[in-house]
């Protein structure tokens, strides 16, 4: 009985909770800038045409049906994603050093990578980037790995701290793992620019260190895949002999898969001397990474993940997919545009062209915690509390009504 009494009460999931808020909130006018999640200019969630046509396909197929995959996944997602990420020229798959397996989404893949380290005995510190996505350190904290934090985001300057970024990567204990997002940095918005991300990894292969890249955004940021893999493809240039590199890849965003949990996970192996049998590794890790996953999941589901590799693999729902991803990013950057230019207009102090210079799904607005109650309770606009606004949640008919609301409270 005493098992069940004694169970800690903990407070509700931040962002979750803002949802349920906003449920019950009963003003007309609601805006919600909280759960990254793409909506339309009518603030509906939108299923992207490639999807419908993949759905469609799917279902008229005569071997259309609800059986379970295998337990590394669907084959043809796996292929296609790693081709996704790490690019058709990419040496580390001619090279034949990549193992990808699939997982529940981004955040199962995450769970993969501390499971599988805690499992083969790592048990260095995880540096995440300060601030970084909320359950990063959750991830790894509740598989018993202690977290610590690396410069990122200089509050005064709106800007990267890279020399607090690569002197901490200095100082961390050979071997240490670094958590890296790929591209569009959840909560900031603001990645490394080609020259910054370049001192990062070569201190990064200075020091020996793991990486961990999280590809959740590839393609929603910019539109264009390749531009937004910059960072995981140098990664894997610089490291390819030196240490292997982990990504966790979610198709949330970019497909808009976003409950059906589809996403990958991939280990690059670097180039191996005479002496070790790369095969023989390779298949050690398969091995372990399926015992993770039978006692886990069984097997992932399957819906989304042949959604995802119908849209891969078929040339005509890939270009539609490259169009849709086109057509995501765009409003996403012409929403941050017309939000400056509404505060500007309204000549609320302060700069406001890091909204614009942010990039993927948020902005790290700078409003205090202060400000974002007041816009809740006053203008029910609803957004994090550190102040980061997803940018998705902005239409054409609330852009102005947020400036607006943003205005009185930094006022
Ligand atoms: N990493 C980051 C940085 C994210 O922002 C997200 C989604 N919010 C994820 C991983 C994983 O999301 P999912 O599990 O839905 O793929």
């Amino acid at each position: 009985k005493d098992l069940l009494n004694n169970v800690e009460l903990l407070p509700p999931d931040a962002l979750f909770n803002i949802k349920s808020r906003l449920a019950k909130d009963s003003r007309p006018v609601k805006v919600d800038l909280g759960i990254g999640a793409y909506r339309d200019d009518t603030g509906k969630p939108w299923v992207l045409p490639s999807v419908r046509k993949a759905e469609k396909l799917i279902q008229q197929s005569t071997d259309y049906n609800h059986e379970y995959l295998s337990i590394g996944g669907l084959g043809a997602l796996t292929q296609g994603a790693s081709r996704v990420l790490l690019g058709d020229q990419s040496t580390a798959l001619k090279e034949n050093r990549v193992v990808s397996v699939q997982s529940l989404s981004g955040t199962g893949a995450l769970h993969m990578a501390a499971t599988f380290l805690a499992k083969v005995g790592h048990d260095k510190l995880i540096y995440l980037s300060d601030p970084t996505w909320a359950n990063h350190k959750a991830i790894f904290e509740m598989v018993g790995f202690k977290t610590a934090t690396y410069p990122y985001w200089d509050p005064a300057t709106k800007s990267l701290d890279l020399q607090g970024y690569v002197s901490a990567i200095k100082s961390a204990p050979q071997g240490s793992i670094f958590v890296l997002h790929a591209c569009a940095h959840n909560p900031t918005g603001l990645d490394p620019d080609h020259d910054q991300w370049t001192s990062i990894l070569d201190a990064i292969v200075e020091k020996d260190h793991i990486v961990i890249f999280d590809s959740a955004y590839q393609g929603f940021a910019s539109g264009d895949l390749d531009r937004d893999a910059f960072a995981v493809r140098l990664g894997l240039e610089k490291l390819s002999d030196a240490s292997p590199v982990i990504i966790c890849q979610s198709f949330a965003k970019n497909v808009g898969m976003y409950g059906e949990r589809a996403g990958c996970f991939h280990v690059v192996f670097p180039r191996q001397d005479q002496s070790v049998d790369t095969e023989k590794v390779k298949a050690a890790v398969t091995s372990q990474l399926a015992k993770i996953t039978r006692s886990e999941l069984s097997n992932p589901p399957a819906y989304g993940a042949k959604i995802v590799a119908t849209v891969l693999n078929t040339p005509e729902l890939t270009n539609q997919w490259h169009s849709d991803m086109v057509t995501m990013s765009s409003r996403i950057i012409k929403m941050r545009h017309e939000l400056r230019d509404h505060l500007v207009k309204l000549n609320t102090p302060g700069n406001w062209d890091h909204i614009v210079g942010q990039t993927g799904m948020f902005s790290y607005t700078g409003l205090s915690a202060e400000m974002v109650q007041r816009l809740e309770k006053e203008h029910a606009v609803y957004m994090v509390s550190s102040g980061r606004a997803s940018i998705a949640g902005l239409n054409s008919s609330n852009v102005e009504y947020v400036a607006k609301a943003i205005n009185e409270v930094v006022n």
